[in-house]
């Protein structure tokens, strides 16, 4: 043997001590056979399939979850023919039957003449990385979800009221169909606080908000923490007549609680007061304005005495 043949002999055992001593695993298939020419012994680690066992590139496909299988072989078989370096992230089957978040890195080796010889490649176990993503994930959708509600009561927040809003308003302006607002505030609820503590206030405003739920039964209905102790519904496709009977349900809905108010001026049980406007938007209105009239009537609503609605500068009685 000459000086050259030992050490490359030297060189490809260092190599093949480097391959097989790093967590990663390679292996190599032969483009002309489609057969596995090698893989590392890791493998049996990994996955339990002895390395044997790994003959055919249709090992491989099989030993993938069905739903990662067909897209997976088919790009990177599609990448392969294009001569292109590639990786891909599949779930791999366990010989006990779990799965294994593999990302497969693959060279295409070329013949001199440019045609593909062979692919050789790195399996990476990325299962913990997979864990962590969907991890991040699901707190970023926690996340999402909790900037969109408000954090006593459970029901939409101030922000997520302006995009429905929004929204609804644009699809009413579209469809020319009327768009209902209920602004709603509790009577004499700085009293409740000053009588009965801030903290059963608080508890008082989640039951509110419950109780006020109840009331939106349609899908497009939505309920919203505007302020403090106010709240506000928004009701598509509904004109003033349906809006003034869901609020009655929920002035109703309230005095069925039959939560204590020692301190109302308005009756011995909590009441709210309602403003209720009803519009098809036209293109020079704005939201605003609609929320600017239920306001007012809201505030007339006060002046009436309280505990009662007001949709059209007249005072429903009670
Ligand atoms: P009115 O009948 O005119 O509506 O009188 P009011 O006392 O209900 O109205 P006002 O707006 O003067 O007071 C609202 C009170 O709501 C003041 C504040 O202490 C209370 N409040 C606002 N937010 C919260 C909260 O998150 N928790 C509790 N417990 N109270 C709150
Ligand atoms: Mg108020
Ligand atoms: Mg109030």
């Amino acid at each position: 043997m000459s000086e050259q043949e030992k050490d490359m002999e030297l060189d490809s055992a260092v190599y093949k001590t480097l391959l097989e001593s790093t967590r990663a695993i390679p292996w190599k298939i032969d483009w002309s056979t489609m057969q596995f020419a090698y893989i590392g012994p890791q493998i049996e680690q990994l996955l339990g399939w002895e390395r044997s066992s790994w003959a055919s590139v249709n090992d491989w496909a099989e030993r993938m979850h069905p739903d990662d299988r067909e897209w997976t072989v088919n790009y990177c078989v599609s990448q392969s023919q294009s001569g292109v370096d590639h990786e891909a992230d599949y779930r791999a089957l366990t010989k006990d039957g779990r799965y294994v978040w593999i990302r497969d890195v693959v060279h295409v080796v070329r013949k001199p003449d440019g045609e593909v010889d062979c692919l050789v490649g790195f399996m990476f176990d990325i299962s913990e990385r997979k864990k962590i993503e969907d991890k991040l994930v699901s707190l970023q959708r926690e996340l999402e979800e909790l900037s969109y509600k408000d954090g006593l009561t459970g029901v939409g927040n101030r922000r997520l009221f302006d995009s429905v809003l929004e929204d609804e308003w644009l699809k009413a302006r579209r469809n020319q169909s009327p768009l209902a607002l209920i602004l709603i505030d509790i009577d004499y609820f700085k009293q409740y606080n000053d009588h009965y503590g801030h903290l059963q206030g608080d508890e008082c405003l989640k039951r509110v908000a419950k109780a006020l739920d109840l009331t939106a039964t349609r899908s497009r209905d939505f309920l919203a923490r505007y302020g403090g102790e106010e709240f506000v519904l928004v009701l598509p496709e509904t004109d003033i007549e349906a809006a003034l009977i869901v609020a009655e349900r929920c002035r109703r809905q309230i005095f069925k609680e039959q939560i204590p108010h020692q301190r109302s001026e308005a009756g011995p049980v909590l009441s709210i007061s309602l403003g209720v406007g009803s519009c098809i938007p036209g293109h020079a209105d704005e939201p605003r304005d609609l929320i600017e009239l239920v306001d007012e009537r809201l505030y007339q609503a006060k002046q009436q005495g309280r505990n009662r609605i007001v949709a059209d500068g007249q005072a429903q009685a009670r």
